[in-house]
């Protein structure tokens, strides 16, 4: 997006690297210098999970997990685990090994419960064995102390069977709320996968999978889809006066607010990292969405903020927007960018304002 900064600390600390002989222009070569110096400064080893997040990072793809490294950076160093941590909270990548993990457990656990059945059918063919046997000798004449030895052997096999019974429907229990648990574990590194971290929208990767699929069904149905790119107006200014913190339960509060009115109409929504978010809008054309998100901006701005812990005034803050229709043949970038290309004409024009793509 244009209005996004490159990360700061990041090119303080790649500008000069003491052990890049030559110097760094742009592109791929010059990503990988910064990369090399990254893992060289920060005694990172040399492996993909490392690239993949240093490669985001010295490309400011994803303003998020720029600003995470730059304050690892400022702070206590950019360690294996910081980047491993980030790789999975903010880009919902689990490490193979924690995949590998999960899938050893599941299986652990399939191996176990295929024991415990198996030895639950053991007991049980002792049990059929020995009425079986007691049928048999039943058959033939028996005396009394003989029949209440035979009763007594048949009672004592029942109890064994009523107890190793017992005992396997409890594992069984014990079995499927570990599944359960372990479904749930899944469902929520699957969920963390598309989820923003810091506002609970979607992020980049579940957006760019909404659009997408709102894109293909637009496409099926023949009706409109238009998509918002929202961006709030001098936000530094906001987080300089009142602090980052502050202007992080800003971004919380707008997200959830933008969220909740599209999705009342099917729409959703989703951040591009820092304080841009983008909104899905199918089943409405460009106009209609404008003026949709128009009325949101004329509410938010006509909003005081105040502070959750003291009740003091934040003043107002507003937001720009661009607006454009999706068209087929396009995919999920060419609509975004049409979208920012007309946010970036309401910046130009004075911000607080929504301009629809006329491309
Ligand atoms: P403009 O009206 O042109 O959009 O001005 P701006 O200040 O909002 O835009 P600019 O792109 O210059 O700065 C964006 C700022 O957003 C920089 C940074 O301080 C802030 N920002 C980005 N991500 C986060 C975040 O996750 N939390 C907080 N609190 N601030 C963020
Ligand atoms: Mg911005
Ligand atoms: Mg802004």
């Amino acid at each position: 997006m244009q209005h996004q900064p490159g990360p700061m600390v990041a090119q303080a600390a790649v500008c000069a690297p003491p052990d890049v002989a030559h110097p760094i222009g742009a592109g791929p070569l010059a990503w990988y210098d910064q990369i090399r110096a990254l893992l060289i400064q920060n005694g990172l080893p040399p492996e993909p999970a490392m690239y993949d997040v240093l490669w985001r990072y010295v490309r400011d793809d994803d303003p998020e997990l720029s600003l995470a490294i730059d304050k690892a950076i400022a702070g206590a160093g950019l360690t294996l685990g910081t980047v491993l941590g980030l790789r999975e909270t903010l880009l919902g990548q689990m490490s193979e090994a924690q995949v590998n993990q999960l899938i050893a457990e599941a299986h652990g656990q399939a191996q176990a419960l295929t024991k415990r059945i198996e030895s639950g059918q053991t007991d049980l063919a002792d049990y059929g064995r020995a009425i079986a046997v007691g049928g048999e000798r039943l058959a033939g004449p028996m005396d009394p102390a003989a029949l209440a030895g035979l009763l007594e052997q048949l009672s004592a096999a029942t109890s064994t069977v009523q107890a190793a019974n017992g005992r396997l429907l409890e594992e069984l229990e014990h079995a499927a709320a570990e599944s359960l648990a372990l479904a749930d574990r899944l469902i929520q590194a699957e969920r963390a996968a598309v989820t923003d971290a810091l506002t609970g929208v979607l992020n980049r990767r579940g957006l760019m999978a909404a659009v997408e699929t709102a894109q293909t069904e637009a496409d099926a149905s023949g009706k409109p889809l238009a998509l918002t790119v929202v961006d709030i107006d001098h936000f530094k200014q906001f987080n300089d006066r009142f602090g980052h913190a502050m202007g992080d339960d800003v971004l919380r509060f707008v997200a959830h607010h933008l969220d909740e009115m599209l999705e009342k109409d099917g729409g959703c929504v989703g951040g591009l990292g820092g304080e841009e978010f983008v909104g899905v809008m199918p089943g409405t054309t460009v106009q209609a969405a404008a003026g949709r998100i128009d009325r949101i901006r004329a509410d938010l701005a006509g909003r005081v903020l105040r502070s959750a812990v003291d009740g003091s005034s934040m003043g107002r803050i507003s937001f720009s927007a661009g607006v454009a229709e999706h068209r087929a043949g396009q995919g999920a970038d060419q609509l975004i960018q049409r979208a920012d290309g007309a946010l970036y004409t309401a910046k130009r024009l004075g911000r607080d304002r929504v301009v629809p793509d006329r491309g």
